[in-house]
């Protein structure tokens, strides 16, 4: 499972999300900062400091 967390880039968002498949979270996470964050053309740099913030998290039991 991984996670990312929009926080680590846009400080106090709270907004989360998990999945197993990155491509699935790099998906999530466009669609967040265009939907939330007004970010209407999503940048090669900001494709890349998603996928750095994207971490591996284990499953809640
Ligand atoms: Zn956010």
């Amino acid at each position: 499972m991984k996670e990312f967390q929009c926080g680590s880039l846009v400080p106090g968002c709270q907004w989360h999300t998990r999945h197993e498949d990155e491509a699935e979270i790099m998906r999530r996470a466009a669609e967040h900062m265009r939907e939330t964050h007004g970010e209407t053309i999503i940048r090669e740099t900001m494709i890349e400091a998603i996928r750095s913030r994207i971490e591996k998290v284990r499953s809640a039991a």
